[in-house]
């Protein structure tokens, strides 16, 4: 079950009182010892975090099936190895034919569908490591099920390469490299959405999206790295990339055992989208299966290691690595990562916590852009005249975009220190409205219903820093050698809204 559960000692709570929104609150308030030990769960929103159940989504997950999961992974190992630069002329062996092979199987889940998935290769050969004295043609194998907007992509990704890396091996093209769970159990969850997405929406969904199979993860991420950048020249907005990456051991070196809970991984800031991509996946575990729990972690992937989510988190899309709970390494990158050590049925539930994030995200209206807060200076009345007192920083006025398809809003509250969000205020059909809270001390959110009450991933307020484009370093030298002043931005005046109304109240 999820980790929000505190042990509070001699403190008691006042639960609620009302806000000028004429909403609830839910977070309490100290009011002073007493006796008494209490628990108290963040009941908040509840742990679903107001998203609702899909009957359609409910459907495909009894469709993802173990064996066939199984029958995936042992034909993949069944190449001996898929090292990036291992053989790619052969029918059976090497990484060649094994991304012929998905390629196939992916032209297969299409002729099921009627066509519906567009099938392709994307690579390019690339040079790596440290000298640069590698080379190897980096494909991606992708399957597209395009959506009715197609300029919006949810993109989930596993590596089918592998390596015996931790016997030197990174760039070893013909030994052995079996790669059943590192990352032959990614690949064939995500090649199996493939198969149960074609057949549940033929038709797509809101937004596209690709399920890809990527190359050369084991050396540096290039393959992601180069679908990543392909999608943003492309002009593509990616609504999140995600990654399979070790999702099938459920036995650690000595012997632990977890096959009932999973990893995700969602980076820095707290108010990032990568993290509100592991809240909304995190809730909506909780809403579909409460019986596999997902333990969030709020970093970008374990200590020291890597993942192929991040190339996706530094362009500023919302990034998520989907792991296993215990990691054996015993049994990574070593001719020993065989298929007797994968869990099949734990990789299906993974994939089903795949598919509840990949559906959901694609039902929806993508997130409200440029949201924003802004400090009101004096508390005004309808008339836009400022009343006696001014606002201390208790009135602000809230803006974002229209996002494509949403029919409604609504707005999010949590404390700076809650993992995930505590309160929800239903805004109707509006892109502006004045909130009366000392947000200073909190985090808000918007973000998009659909018709169908498909939500979207929060768009926090304030926002994330924006990721800064590389400076080219002809123009910052040319600044230095000129020593002009730096150009002036006009400073914007404290309080701009005051000389105009306020919007209407959020949830008013
Ligand atoms: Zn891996």
């Amino acid at each position: 079950m999820r980790v929000v559960r505190y042990e509070i000692i001699a403190i008691a709570f006042a639960s609620a009182f009302v806000t000028s929104c004429g909403s609830r609150v839910i977070v309490p308030t100290r009011t002073g010892p007493v006796a008494t030990t209490t628990t108290y769960a963040l009941e908040s929103v509840g742990e679903t975090m107001g998203l609702q159940r899909d009957p359609a989504i409910s459907a495909l997950l009894a469709d993802i099936d173990p064996a066939h999961i199984g029958h995936t992974d042992s034909t993949l190992v069944s190449f001996g190895t898929r090292n990036t630069l291992s053989d790619t002329l052969s029918s059976t062996h090497g990484i060649g034919a094994a991304r012929r092979w998905i390629h196939s199987q992916f032209e297969q889940d299409s002729r099921d569908c009627g066509g519906c998935l567009r099938v392709s290769y994307y690579g390019e050969v690339q040079k790596m490591g440290r000298a640069q004295d590698h080379e190897a043609n980096v494909v991606d194998v992708l399957a597209w099920l395009p959506g009715r907007d197609t300029t919006h992509v949810v993109v989930i990704t596993g590596h089918y390469d592998s390596c015996i890396c931790s016997l030197g091996g990174t760039y070893d093209s013909v030994s052995t490299a079996p790669g059943a769970d590192d990352d032959g159990s990614g690949t064939s969850a995500i090649m199996e959405l493939a198969r149960v997405f074609a057949k549940h929406y033929p038709h797509g969904l809101q937004s596209s999206v690709i399920f890809a199979a990527v190359a050369a993860e084991e050396q540096g991420l290039y393959g992601s790295k180069e679908l990543a950048q392909h999608l943003h020249d492309a002009g593509y907005t990616v609504i999140a990339g995600m990654t399979d990456d070790i999702v099938g051991n459920v036995t650690t070196e000595n012997g632990t055992t977890d096959s009932t809970s999973m990893r995700i991984y969602a980076a820095d800031p707290d108010n990032s989208p990568s993290r509100e991509l592991g809240r909304y996946a995190w809730a909506l575990d909780e809403l579909y299966l409460p019986a596999f729990t997902v333990l969030p972690v709020w970093r970008l992937d374990r200590i020291g290691r890597g993942g192929d989510h991040e190339p996706y988190v530094e362009l500023g899309d919302a990034g998520l690595r989907f792991t296993e709970r215990l990691e054996n390494y015993n049994r990574q990158h070593l001719p020993t990562d065989d298929l007797a050590h994968v869990n099949f049925g734990y990789i299906a539930n993974v994939a089903r916590v795949n598919a509840i994030t990949v559906a959901s995200l694609a039902s929806a209206p993508p997130a409200p852009a440029e949201a924003r807060a802004f400090r009101q200076s004096r508390a005004m009345d309808a008339n836009g005249k400022p009343t006696a007192s001014a606002s201390g920083g208790q009135a602000w006025t809230l803006s974002w975009q229209p996002s494509p398809g949403a029919t409604n809003y609504e707005l999010l509250i949590r404390q700076t220190t809650s993992p995930t969000w505590e309160q929800i205020i239903p805004l109707g059909n509006v892109t502006t409205c004045s909130l009366h809270r000392q947000l200073d001390d909190e985090w808000a959110g918007v973000r998009a219903v659909g018709p169908s009450g498909a939500r979207s991933i929060v768009s926090s307020i304030p926002g994330p820093p924006r990721p800064r484009p590389a400076r080219p370093a002809a123009s910052a030298a040319g600044a230095a050698a000129s020593g002009a002043a730096p150009a002036e931005r006009p400073s914007r005046p404290f309080g701009g809204q005051q000389r105009q109304p306020p919007p209407p109240n959020c949830g008013a």
